[in-house]
């Protein structure tokens, strides 16, 4: 059985990254353990220096800074034949517990900004902070969860697969991690199903139980990549709701890659409108006053108009459009320009 990647796609960043990453796109199932376990943690490669393996201490991050910073990030992808400018001097600044979203079309640059906070990605220019430090590799502070099903190893039980990278981390004792996974499963309503392979699994319980493995790491960031595209729509909209009452429950800090607007409304405290060829930043936009209840009022679609606008929008002159980030219940207020 053909099993492919959990964190690279398309066999992309293998340009970059030298020979780990270009193995990344190889079936996993001709992987021995050890060098799936490089993947999924990446225990050979460098981590951030601000604490890796524990959440930040409190002093870590001075209050008001941002948890993650994209300061004036481009990405290239280079090839034999050209150079692929995939990102273009974006900027972003993502604080403890929100709920970062990437919205955007097909082919902006939304996996390759996500790829590269979690490190698969090498920056051209500019830089990428954790908690001040700078972004130098993939690290377990940083865990992914992709939109694929087959992002869990199809040989490990439910268990076994939330167990893995806390064990290949030496993040946790072997009691400890089948404890934490027990509780995330627990949490992603999945307990009965511990002992079962992902094969016997919906698409929708696949997803929990990478949402699961992803939180019992306990990460500084969660990165999230279309989780829910591949989802029918009420799976999906019931996948949104989970995911907002595990935030509600734990207030995990989180980036989430949507190209749906309702989505981004949704589950976004903000949202960061990307626009293509090359991936830039168009606009932030508030999203605060939306939530699960909130489709079909007038503020809902009036919002979603306006990014509707943004999106499509031909005139693309100037820099970035940004609104307030008051985390206050306010409507959306003004966009204005930043330099
Ligand atoms: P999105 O996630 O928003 O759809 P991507 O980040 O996947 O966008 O891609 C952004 C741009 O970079 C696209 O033009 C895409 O074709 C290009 N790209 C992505 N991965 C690679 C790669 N490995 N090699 C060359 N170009 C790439
Ligand atoms: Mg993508």
């Amino acid at each position: 059985m053909r099993w492919p990647h959990v964190f690279a796609q398309d066999g992309d960043v293998a340009l970059s990254r030298g020979s780990w990453l270009r193995s990344a796109a190889e079936p996993y199932a001709s992987l021995a353990e050890a060098e799936l376990a490089d993947r999924l943690v990446s225990r050979a490669h460098p981590v951030p220096s601000a604490a890796p393996s524990q959440a930040l201490p409190s002093h870590a991050v001075k209050a008001g800074a941002a948890l993650l910073e994209v300061d004036q990030v481009s990405i290239d992808y280079v090839t034999e034949e050209r150079v692929l400018r995939a990102t273009h001097q974006v900027s972003l600044q993502v604080h403890a517990a929100e709920r970062f979203v990437l919205l955007g079309a097909s082919g902006c640059g939304k996996s390759t900004l996500l790829k590269a906070m979690a490190g698969f990605v090498p920056v051209s220019e500019g830089e990428i902070r954790l908690g001040g430090s700078p972004v130098q590799g993939p690290g377990p502070d940083r865990v992914m969860v992709f939109q694929e099903f087959d992002q869990l190893p199809p040989w490990k039980s439910v268990r076994e697969n939330v167990m893995f990278p806390l064990l290949a981390s030496r993040r946790t004792s072997k009691a400890e991690a089948r404890e934490r996974a027990d509780l995330y499963l627990d949490k992603v309503g999945l307990s009965r199903f511990a002992d079962v392979h992902p094969h016997q699994l919906s698409g929708g319980m696949k997803q929990r139980v990478a949402i699961a493995r992803a939180l019992a790491m306990h990460p500084q960031v969660l990165l999230m990549d279309e989780p829910f595209a591949a989802l029918d729509a009420l799976t999906r909209r019931r996948m949104q709701e989970e995911l907002m009452a595990l935030w509600d429950e734990l207030r995990f800090t989180l980036v989430f890659v949507t190209h749906s607007i309702e989505e981004a409304l949704v589950v976004g405290s903000r949202v960061a409108i990307l626009s293509p060829h090359p991936g830039r930043l168009r606009a932030e936009i508030n999203a605060h006053a939306f939530g699960l209840a909130s489709g079909g009022s007038a503020e809902f679609e009036a919002a979603h108009q306006r990014i509707h606008r943004l999106l499509f929008d031909e005139d693309r002159a100037g820099s970035p459009l940004v609104e307030s980030t008051s985390s206050s219940n306010q409507p959306p207020q003004a966009l204005r320009r930043v330099a």
